[in-house]
């Protein structure tokens, strides 16, 4: 997708603070954090969301969990505790199209969220 800020992110096109990034995915600090540790992971080729995921793409989510795990040693989460979000659609404020797992930690998160 030409246009989409992620993609951009992912080809490098537009800045971002990048913590991780492999052949298939890439790590960033989000631009508005909502924690003291709060990363987007994202496959590099486009999905717009949970919604548009096939079978063909469990492997793209495993990846995407296996690299948060990696993030979340590497930011000083793994053992203190962190949080994994894939927002979907409206009511969970999804605002870009480009599927995207939260990393959140470093202060203890609330629950159930808002
Ligand atoms: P959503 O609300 O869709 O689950 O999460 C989107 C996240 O992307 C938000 O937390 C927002 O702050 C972040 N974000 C939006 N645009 C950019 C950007 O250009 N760069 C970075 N690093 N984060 C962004
Ligand atoms: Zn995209």
């Amino acid at each position: 997708m030409a246009d989409c800020i992620f993609c951009r992110i992912a080809r490098h096109e537009i800045p971002a603070t990048v913590v991780r990034e492999d052949e298939d995915c890439i790590a960033f600090r989000d631009l508005l954090p909502r924690a003291p540790v709060h990363v987007l992971i994202i496959p590099k080729r486009h999905i717009a969301s949970v919604n548009e995921l096939t079978g063909a793409d469990e492997t793209v989510v495993g990846h995407l969990v296996a690299a948060a795990r990696a993030v979340a040693e590497s930011e000083g989460v793994a053992e203190s505790g962190y949080r994994l979000v894939l927002n979907a659609g409206p009511d969970a404020g999804q605002s870009v199209d480009h599927l995207h797992l939260h990393l959140l930690g470093g202060r203890e998160l609330g629950w159930p969220p808002g």
